[in-house]
């Protein structure tokens, strides 16, 4: 909902039937590594992307931009549409008035997941 249901690294969107389809709600510092579950912690990301995110293809910047692994390699059309066309985007934020992912957060993500270097641009 804080995110209008809509991926905040691509804003695909998607319904069947009056459900959302393909979008998670993704923790950026994982559950199982004492991230909380609250909207601070949060991204709504499509499917592709919540997976890239978590292998660490994808990441973010203190200031919410997109980090893209110079470690990835995609030859494809669809991969630079999809995953190497987002470096450098900014992500989108959570509706006014809720809190956009915490600081501390992404710097886990960063530091644990993350697949350092990120390419430019
Ligand atoms: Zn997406």
């Amino acid at each position: 909902m804080a995110y209008e249901y809509c991926c905040a690294f691509c804003e695909y969107d998607g319904w069947l039937d009056g459900t959302v389809v393909g979008l998670d709600a993704a923790h950026v510092r994982w559950w199982a590594f004492d991230g909380p579950d609250d909207v601070a912690n949060g991204l709504c990301l499509c499917a592709i992307h919540h997976k890239l995110f978590d292998k660490g293809v994808l990441g973010l910047t203190p200031d919410r931009t997109i980090s893209v692994s110079a470690k990835f390699v995609g030859r494809t059309s669809a991969a630079k549409d999809v995953v190497l066309a987002l470096a450098e985007r900014p992500a989108r934020p959570p509706q006014p008035g809720l809190a956009p992912v915490d600081a501390a957060h992404i710097e886990w993500h960063r530091r644990q997941v993350f697949r350092a270097p990120a390419r430019s641009g």
